[in-house]
């Protein structure tokens, strides 16, 4: 049964000692403001940095105005604090997207971390996705949120293909589990595109599920398709303030070209009205053996076998892009796609470094996901990110700074569908993160511009989305503790 929205005893509480009632949180410069607890903020708070990245450099002394739709409404540099204004001591910098997330392989972290292959470690990863129930995620996805916002993350793309029950049988609700991930989500405040997945076939010949496969499956494109849109239009106007939807096709492997046409088709059909596109995602050439069946049922790399449907776009991303021809990195920047690299999971899994440098030449826009979340902190992927490439070409010049932050923000943001993030400036979506630069001792004595190079999650003090001040001083209202945590995993994997 469904009943994560009445789970009461889970309801946000505020943080222990900083609170003095239910909604209200203690700044350290004594500000009362609104908590994320009761979901609610001041129209027009404005929020004052000493230091702030913005396109233009860094800035000092720099108030941010925030408004009541959530977006920026004014950005002003030396501008003296004023005690009406929430202090976010430190260097403000625009809020990570997070484009590529499995909530629930969190579950996987500190297991099975050697031996096996990547095939071996996705049977582990079934037995994990066996347990899920709309109740279970929606609680687990809290967790997992509110970890990937203490890191810096203000916005997550949920790859999300655990539709239905594990006989394949939807729930009474067909939409319950992108339901409970939405409302986890909103509960802590995190900026949300749900990429519900369409997953109908074993392999690239269109091999039939196995059975812990059948709850991914929709049986057909059409379902997939009338289930989304029903999930879609039922979000009301609050939601869509921050929660989207988009779609994607797990792999070739798993979406015939054929219904890889209907799915980039949905996500394209507004533009006939003029509207902005639905982000469309797409795991693309992760293994190595996964480009030998398509070469060998089809002649052709999944890049090109998704080029002769019209799957790429500006609104389309190639998730991992490990292993990569250079037509497919020509015919990917053509399109104006983005890549989605996981760094920390990329390594972990062994799958390979895919070419960053090359795609940035050609033109094609990075971003970074944490993918199986063994690590969430947006830092340590785009320090991977730029590593890989330095092991590769012996070179230490293929990424400056600014542009690794350009990768874990505003391309980001982009390829998440919210155009209008990731970067502090007037009408940007007030999305923003400050690092504490006094007190840290992995970012004592760094040079400004190059501070991102150097911190890490832990550095994070204070998480601006959509106007809220949702981590304060390094806390997070619904933040579970280590034991929660820990009960939530055991549930998952025993
Ligand atoms: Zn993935």
């Amino acid at each position: 049964m469904n009943n994560y929205s009445d789970n009461r005893e889970h309801a946000v509480q505020p943080i222990a000692g900083t609170a003095n009632s239910s909604d209200v949180i203690v700044t350290a410069n004594n500000t009362n403001i609104p908590s994320v607890a009761n979901g609610t903020s001041r129209a027009g708070t404005t929020y004052w940095t000493p230091l702030c990245w913005t396109s233009n450099g860094i800035e000092h002394d720099v108030r941010i105005v925030t408004e009541a739709n959530g977006l920026i409404g004014a950005v002003r540099s030396g501008a003296a604090y004023d005690p009406s204004d929430i202090r976010l001591e430190g260097l403000t910098i625009p809020g990570a997207a997070n484009c590529h997330s499995h909530t629930f392989h969190r579950a996987l972290r500190g297991i099975d971390f050697a031996g096996g292959n990547f095939w071996s470690w996705r049977d582990t990863m079934y037995a994990i996705a066996s347990r899920l129930t709309p109740d279970l995620y929606f609680r687990y996805a809290k967790a997992v949120y509110t970890e990937m916002l203490l890191a810096g993350y203000t916005t997550v793309a949920e790859f999300h293909y655990i539709h239905h029950q594990l006989s394949g049988q939807s729930y009474n609700d067909p939409n319950a589990m992108g339901k409970a991930l939405i409302a986890a989500a909103q509960e802590v405040g995190i900026r949300l595109t749900l990429l519900d997945t369409c997953y109908l076939h074993a392999d690239v010949a269109g091999s039939p599920l196995n059975a812990k496969q059948q709850r991914f499956s929709d049986q057909s494109p059409e379902a997939w398709l009338e289930r989304v849109a029903a999930l879609e239009r039922n979000l009301d106007d609050a939601q869509r303030q921050t929660i989207r939807i988009g779609a994607a096709a797990h792999s070739v492997r798993a979406c015939s070209p054929q219904d890889a046409r209907i799915i980039a088709d949905w996500s394209r059909e507004s533009l006939a009205l003029g509207a902005e596109p639905r982000p469309v995602h797409i795991h693309l050439s992760e293994q190595v053996a996964e480009n030998k069946d398509c070469l060998r049922h089809s002649g052709m790399t999944p890049a090109a076998l998704m080029q002769t449907i019209g799957f790429w776009g500006g609104n389309a991303c190639a998730v991992h892009a490990t292993h990569l021809t250079a037509d497919d990195i020509t015919l990917l920047a053509a399109s104006g796609a983005s890549v989605a690299f996981c760094p920390t999971t990329e390594a972990n899994l062994a799958d390979g470094i895919g070419p960053a440098a090359a795609m940035r030449d050609a033109g094609i826009k990075l971003c970074i996901g944490s993918d199986e979340n063994v690590r969430i902190d947006p830092f340590e992927e785009i320090r991977q990110l730029d590593a890989h490439e330095r092991l590769l070409s012996g070179r230490r010049d293929a990424f400056s700074c600014a542009e690794l932050v350009n990768i874990m923000t505003a391309n980001g943001q982009r390829s998440c569908g919210w155009k209008n993030a990731g970067s502090v400036q007037e009408n940007a979506l007030a999305d923003f993160v400050t690092l504490d630069i006094a007190n840290s001792p992995r970012i004592a004595g760094a040079d400004l511009q190059n501070i991102p190079f150097v911190a890490s999650a832990s550095d994070v003090r204070y998480v601006v989305v959509g106007g809220k001040l949702v981590v304060n001083q390094g806390m997070h209202a619904a933040e579970a503790s280590a034991r929660e945590i820990a009960l939530l995993t055991k549930q998952l994997r025993d």
